[in-house]
């Protein structure tokens, strides 16, 4: 059978690949090619669903900043219910961990004038079941939204299907090859050909690259836990921000009437369908209880999902210098939902225009901090 043909394939189907496919499609033929039954499947359906301008690194923190007016504009037929809603963040420091407090608030709060410190009272206000003891101070940021990921993800689908795209679930790439200025995939759904293709495979994006016969970037997944636990008796979270420990080691939120929790774990991983360990599940009930008096009975929801980072941390968009038309789209790390927007126009202008969107570049980013030129073997 005759490949089928495109202008852009792209690979994966995740918060990346669908946002990246939704404004590709405004300028071409694009087929997305998804290995599982559900696109979200993967890191996508598995996140916190927290928006937050003043995580990550500087770049980082650019391209969320840069995603933000979409979000906030939900309301154009993209999307069923608002995408961001309030939830705070609030980072509090046990005696222990006052240095690395100081040392959040020395970076963040020249980011956003609305950041505030807390005494530990004050503190303790905001998310009641905090223990007094274990919380000396605090930093407040008011502006960390609640990020509805399963509505922005099948937002981004819908308006990459309204636009003539095409999504092949079921569809695993198994080998990639450039024949005659395209490339070629494979798929148990068959052959499809475009002159560009966009990996956007997550974990897997190292694996893709080598189907290429190109070299890594040096991805590593890691594993996070993460589990559900009814709301504790004589409170009323709804309004409780994200409660984090100032040292990163553990973190709970509401999360649809009940508490999120996660014991913030980054255990290196081959890429693959990650579940949970016991072991990390009982260190997120030990540390909710040494900081709070909740108590928890039983475990409702458990699950693990992976954060792919690259050396740097900076997520990578950008066409591989080693591979005329194999463009990269991986790295999203712990912040892929807060920065799809930002990172699927850089795609869309880079492969469509040949450059950064002047908005986004206007906050300093460039092809070359984005880009793939950066590791080992493209220099
Ligand atoms: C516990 C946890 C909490 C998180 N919290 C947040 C948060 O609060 N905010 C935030 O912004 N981010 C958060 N993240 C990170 C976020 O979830 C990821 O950065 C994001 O989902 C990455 O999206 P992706 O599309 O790159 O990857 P994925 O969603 O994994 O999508 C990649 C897709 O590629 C497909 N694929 C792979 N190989 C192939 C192949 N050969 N052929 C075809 N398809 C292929 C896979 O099946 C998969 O569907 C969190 C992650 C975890 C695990």
């Amino acid at each position: 059978m005759a490949a089928q043909t495109a202008d852009i394939l792209v690979i994966g189907a995740g918060m990346a690949g669908a946002a990246a496919a939704a404004h590709l499609a405004a300028h071409g033929r694009v087929v997305v090619l998804e290995r599982e039954a559900q696109p979200g499947y993967h890191s996508t359906g598995r996140s916190a669903a927290l928006f937050t301008e003043t995580y990550g690194n500087a770049t980082v923190r650019m391209m969320t900043r840069a995603s933000r007016a979409f979000y906030d504009a939900w309301a154009d037929g993209f999307a069923e219910y608002p995408i961001l809603s309030p939830r705070g963040t609030l980072i509090y420091a046990p005696p222990e961990q006052m240095p690395a407090l100081d040392a959040a608030w020395a970076e963040m709060s020249p980011l956003d004038s609305t950041i505030r410190r807390l005494d530990g009272a004050d503190a303790c206000a905001l998310v009641p079941a905090l223990r007094p003891e274990r919380v000396m101070a605090a930093i407040f940021e008011p502006n960390a939204m609640d990020i509805d990921v399963h509505n922005l993800h099948q937002g981004y689908l819908r308006l990459f299907r309204r636009r003539g795209g095409t999504l092949a679930t079921d569809a695993p790439v198994t080998a990639l090859t450039r024949r005659g200025g395209a490339w070629l995939a494979a798929t148990p759904q068959g052959e499809f050909a475009a002159p560009v293709v966009v990996n956007a495979a997550g974990a897997w994006a190292d694996a893709v690259a080598a189907l290429a016969g190109l070299p890594p970037i040096g991805l590593v997944p890691k594993r996070r836990t993460a589990l559900i636990v009814a709301a504790p008796e004589g409170y009323d979270i709804r309004a409780w921000p994200m409660a984090i420990d100032a040292e990163e080691t553990g973190y709970f939120k509401p999360e649809a009437g009940k508490l999120l929790v996660t014991p913030a774990d980054e255990t290196p991983v081959e890429p693959c369908d990650v579940q949970p360990e016991e072991l990390d599940i009982a260190v997120a009930i030990d540390r909710l209880l040494q900081a709070t008096t909740i108590t928890v009975s039983r475990v409702e929801r458990r699950w693990a999902g992976l954060r792919s980072f690259v050396g740097d941390k900076t997520p990578v968009a950008g066409f591989d210098p080693l591979a005329d038309g194999f463009f990269w789209l991986a790295g999203q790390g712990g912040y892929g939902i807060m920065t799809a927007e930002g990172m699927a126009r850089v795609t869309a202008g880079l492969i469509a225009e040949g450059a950064i969107p002047g908005d986004i570049a206007a906050l300093g980013i460039s092809a070359e901090t984005l880009g793939p030129a950066r590791f080992a073997g493209r220099r």
